[in-house]
C-alpha cells in the first residue's frame, strides 16, 4: 500500500446511505425513528468489535453507520459522519477543507473552544490567516471576501452564547460568489429547527451531546454535506486523527434521536413561555430570544428556523455575588451545567467579552422539557431571594 488514495475507496462508505432515498417522502418525526435501523431488533446492537473482517472501526461499524445514516436523511444530506464529540466535527472539516496559509473568515461569536481553535491553533499549525467578522451584517462579510483569497466561511445557525441568527442563504450565496466554502455548526437549531445544506451551506456540523441526542448522557458531534468529494477528504482524517464515535455512543445517540421532533417542539414551546415570562419582570434585563419581536434577527429567525429555539439568555439587576452566592444556589429545576439541550434545564452564567460582545453576568438558559409552570416556580423562588 503505497498512498493513502489506494486505500480510501476500501473505506470509501457510501452504501450506507442508499437506503435513506427510500425515505425521502416521509416526515422528519418519521424518518428519526425509521432511518438506520435496518436490524429485525428494536434497537442497534452496541457492536463492541474493533473489527469485522478487513473493515476497521475506525472507518465504521454497524452502530455507527445506523446513525450516519439517520443525521444523513434528518440533515437531507448525501453523506453525514460521526465524531467523537462536537468540537471534533468542527476540527475534522476545518483541516480537511483547509491548506496551508489558508484565509478563512469567521463569525465573531463563536462557540468558546471553536473559537480558540480557530483563533490560537489554525495559525499555529496552518500560518492561517484567520479574519473574525460580524456576520449578522452581510456587507461587512462581503467587504472582507471582495480582499479576496478566501477558502472557507464559519458561522452557527444561531450563536453561542448571544443568540445572534446569521443568515446562512445569504452567507453562502457570498461566500460561493467568492469562491469559498461555507461551513456551519448548527448546534443551537438542530436538523428539525434548521437545515443548513438546504439554504447553501457546503458543511454543516453539529454537537450531538446537546439536542439531538437530548439526554446529557453522551458525546458525539455529526458531519454532513451532499459533495462526495469533500465527504472523501472527511473520511481521511477521520482515518488520520480517529476521532470516531464508539459503538455504545452510538447505541445512545440512535436511542435519543427518535424523539427529537417531539423533544424539540418542546423545548420551543417553554422557550416561548419563559421569554414572555421574564418579558414582564422589570430587573430582568437584556432578555435575548430570537422569538421576540424585539430580537435583531427576529424577522429572519421567522424565515430561517422552523421554531425559535429553546435557548435564550438574561442578565439580573443585581451584582456579581448575589447573582452566585444567592441566586442560583436557590435553584432547584435549573442546574448550574455548563451543557445544553437536554431534558434538565441548565443555566450558565458567562464572563464579560468585549471582543465577542458578551456582557459580564450574561445568564444562558437551556430550556429542558419540564413542566413549563414548575420552571416558573422554581425562578420565582429565586427571584423572591435576591430583589426587594
Ligand atoms: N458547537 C456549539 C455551538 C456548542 O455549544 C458546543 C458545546 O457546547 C460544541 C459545538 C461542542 O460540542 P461537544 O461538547 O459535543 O464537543
Amino acid at each position: 500500500m503505497g498512498t493513502s488514495k489506494e486505500l480510501m475507496p476500501k473505506i470509501d462508505r457510501t452504501d450506507i446511505f442508499e437506503r435513506n432515498k427510500l425515505y425521502e417522502e416521509m416526515s422528519f418525526a418519521t424518518r428519526a425513528i425509521e432511518v438506520g435501523n435496518y436490524t429485525d431488533r428494536s434497537a442497534v446492537p452496541i457492536y463492541a468489535s474493533v473489527t469485522s473482517g478487513t473493515t476497521y472501526q475506525r472507518n465504521g461499524d454497524p452502530s455507527r453507520d445506523a446513525v450516519c445514516a439517520n443525521i444523513a436523511s434528518l440533515e437531507g444530506a448525501a453523506y453525514t459522519l460521526v465524531t467523537a464529540s462536537g468540537v471534533a466535527s468542527i476540527t475534522l472539516s476545518l483541516l480537511a477543507l483547509l491548506d496551508h496559509g489558508a484565509r478563512i473568515i469567521c463569525h465573531k461569536d463563536l462557540y468558546l473552544w471553536t473559537y480558540f481553535f480557530v483563533r490560537e491553533d489554525l495559525p499555529r499549525l496552518l500560518n492561517a490567516d484567520v479574519v473574525m467578522v460580524d456576520m449578522t451584517d452581510t456587507e461587512a462579510l462581503e467587504r472582507e471576501l471582495k480582499k479576496g483569497g478566501t477558502k472557507l466561511i464559519l458561522t452557527e445557525t444561531v450563536t453561542n452564547p448571544l443568540l445572534e441568527v446569521i443568515d446562512l442563504k445569504r452567507c453562502s450565496e457570498l461566500a460561493h460568489k467568492y469562491g469559498a466554502k461555507h461551513v456551519n455548526d448548527n448546534t443551537f437549531a438542530s436538523p428539525y429547527l434548521c437545515r443548513p445544506l438546504e439554504l447553501g451551506c457546503d458543511v454543516v456540523c453539529e454537537s450531538a451531546t446537546k439536542y439531538i441526542n437530548g439526554h446529557g448522557d453522551a458525546l458525539g458531534g455529526a458531519v454532513s454535506t451532499n459533495e462526495h468529494e469533500i465527504y472523501y477528504k472527511l473520511q481521511r482524517m477521520m482515518g488520520e486523527l480517529g476521532p470516531c464515535l464508539s459503538p455504545f455512543g452510538s447505541f445512545l445517540i440512535m436511542r435519543g434521536i427518535q424523539t427529537l421532533a417531539m423533544r424539540m417542539e418542546r423545548h420551543c414551546d417553554n422557550a416561548e413561555k419563559l421569554a414572555a415570562y421574564l418579558e414582564t419582570k422589570s430587573f430582568v434585563k437584556n432578555l435575548i430570544y430570537p422569538g421576540l419581536p424585539k430580537h435583531p434577527q427576529h424577522e429572519l429567525a421567522g424565515r430561517q428556523l422552523k421554531r425559535y429555539g429553546g435557548m435564550l439568555c438574561f442578565q439580573l439587576d443585581v451584582d456579581h455575588e448575589t447573582l452566585h452566592e444567592k441566586f442560583i444556589p436557590e435553584l432547584r429545576l435549573f442546574k448550574h451545567w455548563v451543557s445544553l439541550g437536554e431534558a434538565h434545564s441548565l443555566i450558565s452564567p458567562k464572563d464579560a467579552d468585549a471582543e465577542k460582545g458578551i456582557p459580564e453576568d450574561l445568564i444562558r438558559v437551556s430550556v429542558g422539557l419540564e413542566d413549563i409552570n414548575d420552571l416558573i416556580n422554581d425562578l420565582e423562588a429565586g427571584f423572591r431571594k435576591v430583589i426587594k
